[in-house]
């Protein structure tokens, strides 16, 4: 597989990358699905409903106390997948990444078009006067953080039951039908309408996800394995 996928990058111009969270687990934060993911874990109520609008508007403490916990990870540094993607644009390779990750580590590690479907915990704002407010704002609070105008402070990130971005969904959809090679690496393909994405590709698929997915018998290339190796082995 990896010497394929090195082949494949090889003769391609516009190599984008799909990602989830199995790209942030080898920076120690944790997927919903895989091997020790929270979808695992006993909570008061499953993650998805925690993280549903309608959660947040009815108990919007316990979804902050689930989100500090749970969601933010503030000393998380990008890792081999992240660093060698950023490599990828630096090099004139890849042409971007949609993620459905909200965690910021592709930024942190260099790549500069990254289209990020579920917004970010990076950004925060007041639900009232719309202040900005970065992470901190929220990773340093107790119970509900408040904007000095006594509003919610609210991430910016997508919860379930909520749209995405109209103008980021755009973007992601042309970059994607653009690209000759689409690498779909750390995700489920269980959330919608994320997960439709990629049908919408231009080019070849190359799938890298340590479980199964409902793409791997459509791809022209299919990896059960460790999203950051088969990237360091067709890359560096
Ligand atoms: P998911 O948890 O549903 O799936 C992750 C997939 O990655 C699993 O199939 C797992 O087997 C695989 N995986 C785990 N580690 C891997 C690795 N090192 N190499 C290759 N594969 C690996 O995640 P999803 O598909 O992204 O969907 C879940 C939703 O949860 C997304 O919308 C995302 O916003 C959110 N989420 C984000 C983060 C984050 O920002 N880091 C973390 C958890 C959840």
């Amino acid at each position: 597989m990896q010497n394929d996928l090195r082949a494949l990058i090889a003769q391609s111009r516009r190599v984008v990358f799909f990602g989830g969270a199995g790209v942030s687990t080898e920076s120690g934060i944790p997927d919903f699905r895989g091997e020790n993911g929270l979808y695992r874990q006993k909570f008061a109520y499953p993650p998805e409903v925690i993280l549903s609008h309608s959660f947040f508007m009815r108990h919007t403490e316990a979804f902050f106390d689930f989100y500090r916990q749970r969601m933010l990870c503030p000393g998380a540094q990008p890792s081999r997948a992240h660093r060698i993607l950023a490599d990828m644009e630096r090099a004139g390779k890849l042409t971007g990444i949609v993620t459905q990750n909200i965690d910021g580590l592709h930024q942190a590690a260099g790549s500069q078009n990254v289209l990020e479907l579920h917004g970010s915990v990076k950004r925060n704002y007041c639900m009232q006067c719309r202040r900005f407010y970065p992470e901190t704002a929220v990773a340093d609070s107790t119970g509900v953080p408040r904007c000095a105008c006594g509003g919610i402070i609210k991430p910016d990130v997508v919860l379930y039951e909520e749209s995405l971005d109209e103008g980021v969904m755009t973007r992601a959809l042309q970059l994607i039908a653009d690209s000759d090679l689409l690498i779909v690496g750390g995700t489920s393909l269980t959330v919608y309408p994320a997960a439709g994405f990629i049908t919408y590709r231009g080019g070849k698929l190359a799938v890298i996800n340590k479980t199964p997915t409902a793409a791997d018998a459509q791809a022209d290339l299919c990896s059960h394995g460790s999203v950051g190796d088969a990237l360091a082995a067709a890359w560096e």
